[in-house]
C-alpha cells in the first residue's frame, strides 16, 4: 500500500523515532508499504517518519528499484563506522522541488535488522554513504536543511511558507 509522504513542517519529522521493540507482521507490513511509497515517489530512500510512523525504521534503494539486489531495508539501524567528507546535492522526498549541497561522510557501514528480524551490516560509499546519514538523519528528527548554512536553509524555508499560504504545500 503506497502511504502519503508527510512533508516538512509536520512534527514527526522533527522528532527523534523510537527504536522497534520487535519485527512483528504489522511492522513487516509496515517496510513493504514504504518500499512500495519509495518507488511510486519514485525516490532513492524513505525512513518511517516521512509515512507518519515514528520508527527507526528505513529503506533505501539506489536503483529505484531496477536492480534486484538493490534494496536495502534497516530496522534500528546504527553506525557501525563513518569516514570522509563529500559535498553533493541532494533533496528529500518531504521537500518536494528543493534541492542542496550537503556536507556527508564519503563512506558510512551501517548496521541493523531486515525485514526477517535477521541483523544485517552494509558498508556504502558514495551516494549510498549519502543515503544513509540522510535517512539515519530522518530518525533522529533532522533534515537535510537543518543541515544547511543560515542563509540557504532561511531561503528555502521562507519559499515554503510562501507556497504553505498559497495552499501549495
Ligand atoms: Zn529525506
Amino acid at each position: 500500500m503506497i502511504r502519503p509522504i508527510v512533508r516538512y513542517g509536520d512534527r514527526i519529522l522533527t522528532e527523534p523515532a523510537r527504536e522497534v521493540d520487535e519485527v512483528t507482521p504489522d511492522v513487516v507490513a509496515l517496510v513493504n508499504d514504504m518500499i512500495e511509497t519509495m518507488y511510486a515517489a519514485p525516490g532513492i530512500g524513505l525512513a518511517a517518519p516521512q509515512v507518519g510512523m515514528g520508527l527507526r525504521i528505513f529503506v533505501v534503494d539506489l536503483s529505484v528499484g531496477r536492480d534486484p539486489n538493490g534494496l536495502l531495508a534497516f530496522i534500528n539501524p546504527v553506525f557501525v563506522e563513518r569516514d570522509g567528507v563529500q559535498l553533493e546535492e541532494e533533496g528529500c522526498l518531504s521537500l518536494p522541488g528543493f534541492n542542496a549541497t550537503v556536507v556527508r561522510p564519503a563512506r558510512a557501514v551501517v548496521k541493523g535488522l531486515d525485514r526477517s528480524g535477521a541483523e544485517r551490516q552494509v558498508e556504502g560509499k558514495g551516494l549510498l554513504a549519502r543515503a544513509f546519514q540522510h535517512e539515519m538523519d530522518h530518525l533522529d528528527g533532522r533534515l537535510f536543511v537543518d543541515r544547511l548554512r543560515g542563509i540557504k536553509r532561511d531561503l528555502i524555508v521562507r519559499k515554503i511558507k510562501k507556497l504553505a499560504r498559497a495552499g501549495q504545500w
